[in-house]
C-alpha cells in the first residue's frame, strides 16, 4: 500500500472510531434516559445517583479510550511525516514506494522490537545443527564421542584443580508419588545430610528441590534448624536453582517456571535467609533459554544442563566450548547471558560423570561396592580404597580426570558424584565420602601429579573457575539458541512426552490460568478492602488467611506439576492420579477465592457481606466433578426473575467476548445489569449426540463487553417464546431422517449442495470447508488475501523394531503418518446464528469444531478450532491434526519456548522424522514473504513441519509399552481429552526481510492479543437461583487498558513477613513487555496503544490504582539487604523502564 493511502486510511480509521465511540456513548445514554423514567421510590435515590456516577465514570472510560486512540494514531502519523521528510531531504528515494517505508515507521513502538532482532554474535545453535552430519559413529570406551589423549605435561603450570560436587537427585513424583517418596527416600537423605556433613568439614553437598526440603524443615525441630543454617553459612551446603521442582523445560508455560522459582527463592529467603546463585538442571529432557532467562533475572549466574542431544555434546566437547554465555536470541546486550556448563556425557550418574570411560568411572561410585545394593554393569565392581591400591586406583582416577579436562578450556574440572536418590542409608555416606577422601589426600599429597582435589558445591566451581578465566584473560563464548529436541542415543529422540497425557496438560493450564486470575482479583480485593476501610483493615468476615493458604496451595500444586516427569506425562500411572488430583483440588479451592472476593467486591452495601463455606453467594458457571474428567457447564433454572451472571475479565485489555452458559430455556433475554441495556445473544442446542438435541437444555451465547480486570454482572431472565435469535442448522449426514431437535430449524444439504464446499464468513474473514467431511480447507481475509489451508486427521503407528514409542519417545514406523480413514463418512453439522457460526464433524475417535465469531475486534480475525478426542479403542497410536497449506515456508517454521518467545526451526531431511518434532506452549506458524498463519494453542503438545507449508500437532497418544527409561509402563490411560486453538492469517507487508537467515521473529501484536484471550478466558459465576438478591455493582479497577505490548503477568499478595500463611500489604507486580512483529499491521488498527519508550509510568498504566513503596527486584522478588535502608519513593512518579520481550518485577503497595 502507498504511503498516501495509508494516511488515508488511519485517517479514516480515526473518523469511524470516533463515530463508534460516540454511537456507543448515546446508547449508553438512551440506556440511562430508560432508567429515570422508571418509577422510584424516594429512598432509591442515593443508590440511583450512584449509578449516575458509575455511568459517568463509563462514559469517562471512553471518552479517554478514544483520546488515547487519537493521540496513537496521531503519534504514528507523526513518525511517518518525519520519515518521509527525512526521506525527501536526502533525496533520490521514491518516498512512495513500498521499499522506501522502513517496517520501524510502519507502527510506534515497532522499532523497539525490531532493534532486537540482531541474532548475530556468537554462536547460533540452529547453524551447528546445519553443520553436524549426526552420523553416530561408535567412539570406542567414550561410545558417543571420541578417543581422548593428553601428554601428561599440560598441567605443569597450573595444575588441575577438582570439585568432586555430591548430589542426590530426588524427583517429586515419578514411580513413587511426592509423598511417598519423601516418606521412603528423601527425608532419611535430608537426615542424614545434617549428621553425616556436619561431622567433617571437608564434607560439601548440594540440593535442587525446595519442595522436599522445604516438607522436611517443617519436620526440624529448632536445634536441627540452626544446624541447616549453619551448614548453608559454612558453604557445606548449598541449595542450588532453588526452584520447587527442577522444572521440565519444553511443556511448561513461563507463569509456571516463573511461579516454581519463585515459591523456592522465597521460601529459602524467609527461612534460610540465603539465595541461589547457581543452577542445576540434571534431568529435563531438554534446554530452553527461556529457563535461563528467569535464572539470570532471578540473579543467578550459573547453571548446569546435562540432557543435550548426543551429536550437539560431543561437537562442543572437540571444540572445548561446553562452558559458554548463554545468550538470548533476541538480545543484542550481554544483559541476559549466564555462564552455562555443559555435561559432556550420556547420563549425570558417576559412570558417566568421572571421565569418558563409564567402566573405570563405575568403579568410583563406592555405593556399588560388593555386597551393596547396586552393582556395575560393566562388571567391574569397585574396591575399597586401602593402602595397597591406593596408588594404581588415584592414578586411574586421575587418567579420567584428565582427560575430561581436556574437553574444557580451563583446568577447573567438575565431577557431580550422586544418582536418583543416592545418600539415604548412612553407610552410603561413609563408603562414598570416606574413599573419596583418601584418593583427595593421595592427590594432595602428590605435588607431581598437578592435581588438587576436593568436595565442592557448584559455587566453588564456578567460582574458581571465573578466577581462572579472569586471571588467562579468556571468556566463555556466547551462545545461541536451545537444546530441542534431546536424543540419548541412536535415533532415540524424546518428542514422544511433548504430547504424552495431554489431557493434564490442558489441566495445567486451566489451573495456571485460574492461579493468575485469583491472584489478581484477590490483591486487588485486599486494596480495595483497605481503602473502603481507611485504617488498612480488612473485612471481618473476609476470610483473607484462609484464602491466602487456598492461594498457596495452589501456587504449590502448579509448581509441583512443573516437575519433569509431572507436566511430561512421564510418571506413573497412580503418580499421575496423585498430580491430577492436587491440580483439581486446587481449581476448586481457587474458584472459592474468586467467588467471596468477587462477592465482597459487587456488593454495593459491604456490611451486607458474610462468608459461608457452604452456602456460597456466587457459584461457578463451569464444574469439575473429578481429576480425569472435562469441565462442565451448570443448567441454569429462568424465569421472569432475573438470574445475575458475574464475569470477571482477567485480562487487562477491554475486550468483546462470547460468554456461554447452558440455560432450560430456549428463550431467554440478557442485559447488561447496570444499564438495563439488552445484549445480542443467540439460542444453539446443547447435543447429546451428534445428531440429538437435548430438549431440556439449551445453550446461550452472547457478546458481553469487559473493561479490563473487571467485573461486570448480567442480568438473565426467560422471554417470551421466539424472542432469541436461534441457531440455524444444516446437516450432512448419511442418515438424514434421524437429526432430532424439535426448537430448531434444521435443513439438510442437497445433492447439489453436497457437491460444493460448505462457507462461512465474518466480516473479516471468509472460510470454506468440505461438505464431506467439514474439514476446513481455504481461508481468505477481506484483504483479498487467499490461502488453502487443509485441516487432516493422519494416524502414527510405531515402529515394528524392538525399541518403540513410549511416554518419553516418539519412535514412528518407516511408513510416517497414516491419513485417517473411515468407512462412513463423518456426520457434518453446521451451525449458523448472529454470534457466531460453525462446522462441527463428528469422526469416530474426535469430533473437530472451527467456528468464526461475529465481533469487532481481533476475536473476529482468526477462527477457532477446537477438538475432543478418544483413542482409548486404539494400540499403539498416536493422531495429529495437520494443516496443508499453500504457504512458501521452505523447510523453516518458528515454534515458542514456553510461551516467553518463538523459536526458528528447520526441518532436516538428515534427521530421522521424530527429530523434526518440537514442543509447542502456546504458538507456532509458517509464513512467507505475503503471509503468516499462526496456529494459537491453549495446551502444549508436539509440533512439527514436516513438508513447506505445513504444520502439525500431535494431539493423543496411546502406547502399550514401556520405552526403557525407568518408567517401567506404557501410556494407556488414555480419557476423553479437549485442546483448543486459534487459526491465524496475516498479510505480511513489507516481506523484503524474506524468509532465512537465523532471524528472530515474533507474534505480531494481534497474534499477542489472540493468544492472551485464548488462555485466560472470562471466568463465568452465577448467583443460585431464587436468591435474595443484594444491589450489586460492577468492579472497574482499570479506567484504560493496559498497552497492547504489556502484559499484566500477574499481581500476587506476599506472605506477611512477621506472620506466616497470613497476606501482607505487600504485592508483586509482575509485567512482561511483549517483542511484537511489525510486517503484519492490521487494518483497521487494533484498539489499544504501544508506546515508542522504553520509559512507562506505572500509575500513569495502571490509573485510578496507585502503588506507593514501589521497588523494582529480581524476577523471584527477593528482598535485597539494602533496601531496607533505602529511603521510601512514596512521593515520587513512579516512572520505570520496561523493556521489550523482558519480565519486569516489582514489590508495591496498593494504595
Ligand atoms: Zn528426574
Amino acid at each position: 500500500m502507498k504511503r498516501s493511502q495509508l494516511l488515508y486510511v488511519a485517517v479514516g480509521g480515526v473518523f469511524c472510531l470516533a463515530v463508534m465511540s460516540l454511537y456507543r456513548m448515546l446508547e449508553l445514554m438512551q440506556g440511562a434516559e430508560h432508567q429515570q423514567s422508571l418509577e422510584k421510590p424516594a429512598g432509591q435515590v442515593g443508590e440511583d445517583l450512584s449509578r449516575l456516577q458509575e455511568k459517568i465514570d463509563r462514559l469517562e472510560r471512553l471518552l479517554y479510550d478514544n483520546n488515547q486512540l487519537v493521540a496513537t494514531l496521531r503519534d504514528s502519523l507523526r513518525v511517518r511525516k518525519e520519515s518521509w521528510e527525512k526521506e525527501r531531504r536526502r533525496g533520490g528515494v521514491n518516498v512512495s514506494s513500498d521499499s522506501a517505508l522502513s517496517q520501524a515507521d510502519t507502527l510506534p513502538g515497532c522499532q523497539l522490537a525490531t532493534e532486537k532482532k540482531d541474532g548475530t554474535k556468537g554462536v547460533q545453535l540452529l547453524d551447528v545443527y546445519d553443520l553436524l552430519p549426526f552420523d553416530n559413529p561408535d567412539g570406542g570406551a567414550w561410545k558417543q564421542g571420541f578417543e581422548i589423549s593428553y601428554n601428561g605435561n599440560e598441567w605443569d603450570e597450573q595444575p588441575l584443580e577438582v570439585f568432586v560436587v555430591a548430589h542426590s537427585h530426588n524427583d517429586p513424583g515419578w514411580l513413587k508419588t511426592f509423598d511417598g517418596y519423601y516418606q521412603d527416600q528423601t527425608r532419611h537423605i535430608l537426615d542424614n545430610m545434617l549428621i553425616k556433613l556436619s561431622a567433617d568439614a571437608r564434607r560439601k553437598m548440594i540440593w535442587a528441590e525446595i519442595s522436599y526440603f522445604s516438607k522436611w524443615w517443617g519436620e526440624l525441630d529448632e536445634q536441627k534448624r540452626e544446624m541447616v543454617r549453619r551448614l548453608l553459612k559454612e558453604g557445606q551446603l548449598e541449595l542450588v536453582t532453588g526452584g520447587w521442582v527442577m522444572a521440565d523445560e519444553a511443556n511448561s508455560h513461563y507463569f509456571a517456571l516463573l511461579d516454581q522459582l519463585m515459591e523456592g527463592h522465597l521460601w529459602m529467603q524467609r527461612h534460610l535467609g540465603v539465595q541461589p546463585s547457581s543452577g542445576w538442571a540434571i534431568d529435563p529432557f531438554g534446554h530452553s533459554p527461556s529457563m535461563t532467562y528467569l535464572l539470570k533475572g532471578a540473579g543467578l549466574q550459573n547453571m548446569v544442563i546435562q540432557r543435550v542431544h548426543y551429536a550437539v555434546k560431543k561437537h562442543f566437547a572437540q571444540q572445548q566450548t561446553l562452558e559458554f554465555l548463554w545468550r538470548q536470541n533476541w538480545d543484542s546486550s550481554s544483559r541476559s547471558d549466564i555462564t552455562c556448563h555443559m555435561m559432556p556425557f550420556y547420563s549425570y550418574d558417576v559412570p558417566h560423570t568421572c571421565g569418558p570411560n563409564p567402566a573405570v568411572c563405575c568403579q568410583f561410585d563406592f555405593h556399588r561396592l560388593p555386597k551393596r545394593r547396586v552393582q556395575c554393569p560393566w562388571k567391574i565392581p569397585p574396591q575399597p580404597i586401602t593402602e595397597q591400591n591406593i596408588k594404581e586406583r588415584a592414578l586411574l582416577l586421575l587418567d579420567q580426570y584428565r582427560q575430561k579436562s581436556r574437553l574444557f578450556s580451563s583446568h577447573v574440572l567438575l565431577i557431580p558424584l550422586g544418582d536418583d536418590f543416592r545418600f539415604m542409608e548412612s553407610s552410603e555416606w561413609d563408603v562414598q565420602f570416606d574413599n573419596y577422601q583418601k584418593l583427595f589426600d593421595y592427590f594432595n599429597q602428590h605435588p607431581e601429579l598437578h592435581v588438587k582435589a576436593r568436595f565442592g558445591t557448584l559455587s566453588d566451581y564456578f567460582l574458581t573457575l571465573s578466577k581462572r578465566l579472569n586471571a588467562s584473560g579468556k571468556t566463555l563464548p556466547t551462545l545461541r539458541g536451545d537444546f530441542f529436541t534431546y536424543a540419548d542415543r541412536d535415533d532415540h529422540y524424546w518428542s514422544g512426552y511433548f504430547t504424552s497425557r495431554p489431557f493434564y496438560k490442558r489441566l495445567d493450564r486451566t489451573l495456571e490460568a485460574t492461579l493468575r486470575a485469583t491472584e489478581i482479583l484477590f490483591s486487588l480485593t485486599l486494596a480495595e478492602m483497605r481503602r473502603v476501610h481507611g485504617d488498612g483493615r480488612l473485612a471481618s468476615d473476609f476470610p483473607a488467611r484462609d484464602h491466602f493458604l487456598s492461594l498457596t496451595l495452589g501456587r504449590r500444586n502448579l509448581a509441583l506439576f512443573q516437575h519433569h516427569d509431572a507436566v511430561t506425562g512421564t510418571a506413573r500411572d497412580p503418580v499421575v492420579v496423585d498430580y491430577g488430583t492436587r491440580l483439581f483440588h486446587s481449581i476448586l479451592k481457587l474458584h472459592q477465592v474468586l467467588q467471596s472476593s468477587a462477592h465482597w467486591l459487587l456488593l454495593m452495601d459491604k456490611s451486607q457481606y458474610s462468608h459461608s463455606q457452604s452456602k456460597t453467594f456466587l457459584q461457578m458457571d463451569e464444574t469439575f466433578s473429578a481429576q480425569d474428567t472435562l469441565p462442565q457447564k451448570t443448567k441454569l433454572t429462568l424465569s421472569d426473575e432475573p438470574r445475575s451472571l458475574v464475569i470477571f475479565n482477567p485480562t487487562e485489555q477491554l475486550r468483546s467476548s462470547v460468554i456461554s452458559v447452558v440455560v432450560d430455556s430456549p428463550d431467554a433475554r440478557v442485559v447488561d445489569a447496570e444499564t438495563g441495556q439488552p445484549m445480542a445473544a443467540q439460542i444453539s442446542a446443547v447435543w447429546e449426540g451428534p445428531n440429538r438435541a437435548s430438549t431440556e437444555a439449551f445453550q446461550l451465547d452472547f457478546v458481553a463487553e469487559l473493561p479490563p480486570l473487571s467485573l461486570v454482572v448480567y442480568h438473565v431472565t426467560k422471554s417470551s417464546v421466539g424472542s432469541t435469535h436461534r441457531v440455524q442448522y444444516t446437516f450432512n449426514s448419511h442418515d438424514s431422517s434421524t437429526v432430532k431437535s424439535e426448537h430448531f430449524q434444521v435443513s439438510h444439504l442437497t445433492r447439489t449442495e453436497a457437491g460444493s464446499p460448505l462457507s462461512l464468513s465474518n466480516k473479516h474473514i471468509q472460510i470454506w470447508s468440505s461438505s464431506e467431511t467439514g474439514l476446513l480447507q481455504k481461508l481468505r481475509l477481506q484483504s483479498g488475501l487467499v490461502r488453502q489451508v487443509q485441516v487432516q486427521f493422519l494416524w502414527y503407528g510405531t515402529t515394528s523394531k524392538s525399541d518403540k514409542s513410549g511416554a518419553y519417545l516418539f519412535l514412528p514406523g518407516p511408513e510416517g503418518a497414516q491419513l485417517y480413514s473411515y468407512s462412513e463418512p463423518p456426520l457434518v453439522r453446521v451451525s449458523r446464528g448472529p454470534i457466531f457460526s460453525d462446522i462441527t464433524s463428528c469422526f469416530k475417535h474426535f469430533t473437530h469444531r472451527v467456528r468464526l465469531y461475529h465481533l469487532e475486534g481481533h476475536a473476529g480475525r482468526s477462527v477457532e478450532v477446537s477438538n475432543t478426542v478418544d483413542i482409548r479403542s486404539e494400540v499403539n497410536r498416536e493422531l495429529v491434526m495437520r494443516l496443508v497449506t499453500d504457504v512458501s515456508s521452505g523447510n523453516l517454521f518458528f515454534s515458542d519456548l514456553n510461551g516467553f518467545q518463538m523459536q526458528q526451526r528447520r526441518t532436516l531431511e538428515k534427521l530421522p522424522l521424530q527429530a523434526n518434532f518440537y514442543p509447542m506452549s502456546s504458538a507456532a506458524f509458517v509464513q512467507d514473504t505475503g503471509s503468516r498463519l499462526s496456529l494459537l494453542s491453549a495446551q502444549s503438545q508436539a509440533v512439527a513441519s514436516l513438508r513447506p507449508g505445513e504444520l502439525e500437532v500431535v494431539l493423543d497418544r496411546r502406547l502399550q509399552q514401556d520405552d526403557n527409561r525407568g518408567l517401567g509402563q506404557g501410556v494407556t490411560d488414555n480419557k476423553l481429552t479437549a485442546s483448543l486453538f486459534q487459526l491465524l492469517l496475516e498479510d505480511r507487508k513489507g516481506g523484503a526481510q524474506g524468509v532465512g537467515g537465523s532471524s528472530v521473529e515474533h507474534l505480531s501484536l494481534l497474534a499477542h492479543m489472540t493468544s492472551l484471550s485464548l488462555c485466560h478466558p472470562p471466568i463465568t459465576m452465577v448467583t443460585p437461583s431464587r436468591n435474595q438478591m443484594p444491589k450489586l455493582r460492577p468492579f472497574l479497577p482499570l479506567r484504560l487498558s493496559l498497552p497492547c505490548d504489556v502484559h499484566l503477568l500477574n499481581l500476587k499478595t506476599l506472605e506477611d513477613p512477621q506472620e506466616a500463611d497470613t497476606p501482607s500489604q505487600e504485592v508483586a507486580l509482575l509485567l512482561h513487555r511483549k517483542g511484537f512483529d511489525c510486517s503484519s499491521a492490521p487494518q483497521p488498527a487494533l484498539q489499544c496503544t504501544w508506546s515508542t519508550q522504553e520509559e512507562v509510568n506505572l500509575d500513569d498504566l495502571f490509573s485510578p490504582l496507585r502503588f506507593r513503596s514501589v521497588h523494582r527486584s529480581g524476577l523471584t522478588l527477593l528482598r535485597e539487604h539494602h533496601e531496607q535502608e533505602s529511603a521510601p519513593q512514596q512521593q515520587q512518579t513512579h516512572i520505570t523502564v520496561l523493556r521489550p520481550m523482558e519480565i519486569s518485577a516489582f514489590r508495591v503497595e496498593i494504595e
